[in-house]
């Protein structure tokens, strides 16, 4: 029989890169608690507690509103075969890999897609949303990604909100990495169907994915001719269970509900505004820091918790990658697509977006450039960036 180590020991990270993003203990102190049975009324009031708290952080008061067993993808999957029939027409912003992702998923549910695309790094531009609902005017549901992480750009979404809504159709949105780290204001953009992931700005481990559907969209799923074509994800068994009625789908992944209870607490305590601020202040301070050292952003409007930078000309992206796990235990994230070996991905979300993060990360990538023979200074970044928390104290 081969050899195991007789302790369990993973090394222990500071994980800054698109996700996951470092869990708190208390979090894992959470899950640790003994397993209950899906039916037992103890584990059912912990299932209510957690809606009521995933309400509270996507703004919402929607009955519609569950965690999926599963990542993100699943939350996607979920919203998208609940919605559309075979022959649906859909529009799908793509400018990264999200979106190519929705794009996709939707197609395999046999939904007729259009996409709305803008280059890598550009948002969706609302005028082009007008322009494709006007050409495509069968459109039943717009699928936009709130925060693409692959890119890093932060789509603002009040004024296609508004467009979607004026044509009736339906909105989708892909929160992954904006719950918890930016407004999600799923009732205020009337958004029917939203969905996230634990493992970005909620800092729970990867395995749930809290979904929300609006009234609109619930009766949308009610009206369906056809069966939805996924039995594990179909929102109206869920519902049975996560619903009053309390019908058995499929086993609850218990323990994983205790953490994102816990993490969703975790939100709710510190504040919404508060937790928005932070993740403001400490992009702030890394972006003032790396663009010191002449690191520049790709996004037109970057994300407060995920920060794309061009690998400066010249340097070796997987080496520094790789020295920043093995010297500094820290995980940042790579170019994907178009931008492979282009990008570096630097994650501030939920529990890693902290002063101490920013100013780590800036250290050791700072010296790994040098070491790259790449002419920057720590001191500056280092001082740019505290010039952004010292005006961020007296600010509060
Ligand atoms: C991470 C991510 C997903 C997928 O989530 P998984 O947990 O990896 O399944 C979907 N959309 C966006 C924008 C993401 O960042």
């Amino acid at each position: 029989m081969a050899q195991y180590s007789s302790t369990f020991a993973p090394p222990e990270r500071i994980l800054m890169g698109p996700g996951p993003s470092t869990v708190p203990a208390r979090v894992l102190q959470a899950m640790s608690a003994p397993t209950l049975g899906h039916l037992d009324p103890a584990y059912l009031a912990i299932m209510d507690e957690t809606r009521r708290l995933m309400r509270q952080v996507m703004a919402t008061e929607n009955e519609l509103t569950m965690a999926i067993s599963g990542t993100g993808s699943a939350g996607m999957e979920a919203c998208v075969c609940n919605l559309v029939e075979p022959g649906d027409e859909m529009l799908v912003g793509v400018n990264g890999v999200f979106g190519g992702r929705m794009r996709d998923v939707a197609e395999r549910y046999g939904a007729q897609v259009h996409a709305i695309e803008a280059p890598w790094g550009k948002s969706i531009d609302p005028a082009e949303v007008r322009r494709m609902l006007q050409q495509h005017p069968r459109t039943k549901i717009v699928g936009i990604v709130h925060a693409e992480t692959s890119t890093g750009v932060w789509q603002p979404m009040d004024e296609i909100a508004a467009i979607v809504q004026e044509h009736g159709a339906l909105l989708l949105v892909d929160c992954v990495t904006s719950l918890g780290g930016l407004p999600v204001a799923t009732d205020e953009w009337k958004a029917d169907a939203i969905y996230s992931g634990t493992q970005k700005c909620l800092s729970c481990p990867p395995g749930l994915a809290p979904v929300t559907f609006s009234a609109r969209a619930a009766e949308v799923i009610r009206n369906r001719k056809t069966k939805v074509t996924s039995w594990y994800l179909d929102a109206s068994m869920l519902m049975n269970y996560w619903g009053s009625d309390r019908v058995y789908h499929h086993t609850a992944p218990i323990n994983m509900t205790y953490a994102l209870r816990e993490a969703l607490l975790m939100v709710v305590e510190e504040g919404l505004e508060q937790r928005y601020a932070r993740h403001m202040l400490n992009h702030r301070a890394l972006r003032a820091g790396l663009e010191s050292m002449h690191l520049n952003y790709l996004p037109d409007r970057s994300l407060p918790t995920l920060n794309a930078v061009a690998v400066p000309e010249g340097v070796d992206d997987a080496k520094v990658r790789g020295r920043l796990l093995n010297e500094f235990g820290i995980e940042i994230g790579a170019g994907l697509g178009p931008f492979k070996g282009k990008a570096w991905r630097i994650g501030l979300m939920g529990h890693g977006s902290t002063q101490r993060n920013v100013i780590l990360i800036l250290s050791a990538l700072g010296s790994l450039l040098r070491d790259q023979g790449i002419e920057v200074s720590v001191d500056e970044a280092l001082a740019a960036a505290n010039q952004i928390f010292r005006a961020g104290e007296s600010n509060s």
